[in-house]
């Protein structure tokens, strides 16, 4: 039996005025899923349980049938996994992006004009020997673009935070709770820093801001889980750490950006050459997610037409020659165009066993709104164990 997987990250949605009051998965032509969703069962998971953060990182820990409020202790611990950074048991790891904040304290840009990695590279090695680089047991570590990642001593840890995507034109929200004086220290320090810095390689960043903290999560491994081995592609962090903290090996994909420019070809041959030898395959595209934040519906239509066209469609085709397939097609989390930003919503999802297929459906929001809600982390050993509904 081979299972494979299918994220569309953030493809959920609501009606829509640019689309005419419809959903990006209601206006998009998608004759391949369309067929598969008339012979599988389709219906609605909770990827992001009740109190948690409607992030990237809770959505796929759901996917991957690990429980979020078991599992889940941040973001930041999970990208420093994908970054190959190390976190002991005493230490917690923050993101630590650079941002662009005005005098009055307005967050300008959570992103610093998207900086490149060759210019933020700098930033991160000044503010390491001013005011890191293991002192007092704090370190930074260079990531790609904007998102970098700090290392602190675990009594950091106790603050709420607010991520910077979330403060976009508002005057910015400082940390708070038992650990926010040190925090927002850092945050101040770096200010100096950052300006010498940034002047130098032309970025617009003025400062760090911090967020997503966690400690080091403790994930079985997938295959201990379920008994099968497998890999994944994706081309973000989250979806990467996820991997290697569960043990199901990441794939470097040539081609697989976060952006609309992802080659879709690319990331489905990775899993038809994997499903040789390895029975489970995750593939995540970030393509649809990226459009709901921008709010292009054009872009976001595109995008799943492009799973459609060059994934779903030639998966279907190919699947048949290992034998028996079962796959769940479903997003981490909403990324609604109107809103711009992540919902905690339960998404639409599709499960598809090649022996016994569904009752069938539409695999459209509006086609799931009658389903009853399943907690998220529960559909992969459905498909695993096989789904006693399933007919
Ligand atoms: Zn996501």
């Amino acid at each position: 039996m081979k299972y494979v997987v299918l994220v569309p990250d953030g493809c959920a949605d609501e009606p829509f005025d640019g689309l005419d009051g419809r959903t990006p998965l209601e206006v998009a032509k998608m004759p391949n899923l369309s067929a598969l969703a008339a012979k599988s069962l389709v219906g609605r998971a909770a990827v992001i349980p009740d109190g948690l953060p409607p992030g990237s990182d809770v959505g796929n820990l759901s996917i991957l049938g690990y429980d979020p409020n078991e599992f889940h202790t941040g973001r930041a611990p999970i990208e420093a996994a994908a970054m190959g950074v190390h976190l002991d048991p005493d230490e917690v790891a923050y993101r630590c992006n650079l941002v662009t904040v005005g005098t009055d304290g307005t967050m300008v840009d959570f992103a610093a004009g998207h900086l490149l990695s060759e210019q933020s590279a700098p930033i991160i090695a000044a503010l390491n020997a001013a005011l890191g680089n293991g002192r007092e047991g704090v370190t930074f570590h260079a990531g790609v673009e904007y998102r970098h990642l700090l290392v602190v001593p675990r009594e950091w840890a106790d603050a709420e935070c607010t991520p910077p995507h979330d403060l976009t034109g508002r005057h910015a929200v400082l940390p708070h709770g038992p650990a926010s004086d040190r925090l927002i220290k850092l945050m101040d320090a770096s200010r100096a820093v950052v300006a010498e810095a940034a002047g130098e390689v032309g970025s617009t960043a003025t400062q760090i801001w911090l967020w997503g903290q966690g400690v080091r999560p403790v994930l079985p491994r997938f295959t201990d889980r379920f008994g099968v081995e497998g890999r994944l592609t994706s081309a973000v962090d989250l979806v990467r750490g996820l991997g290697v903290l569960s043990g199901i090996e990441v794939m470097d994909v040539a081609g697989a950006t976060a952006g609309f420019d992802n080659d879709y070809g690319a990331q489905r041959d990775a899993c038809v050459e994997s499903l040789a030898d390895r029975d489970f395959f995750l593939l995540h595209v970030e393509a649809t997610d990226e459009a709901g934040h921008q709010q292009n519906a054009a872009a976001k239509v595109e995008s799943l037409e492009a799973w459609d066209s060059e994934i779903i469609g030639p998966l279907l085709g190919t699947l048949g020659n290992f034998g028996a397939f079962r796959m769940l097609v479903l997003p981490d989390h909403a990324t609604p165009l109107r809103l711009g930003t992540h919902t905690s919503d339960p998404v639409p999802y599709l499960y598809f066993d090649s022996q016994r297929p569904g009752a069938g459906g539409l695999y459209t929001e509006a086609g799931v709104a009658d389903a009853p809600i399943v907690p998220g982390h529960q559909l992969m050993s459905l498909m695993i164990g096989g789904a006693p509904g399933s007919t």
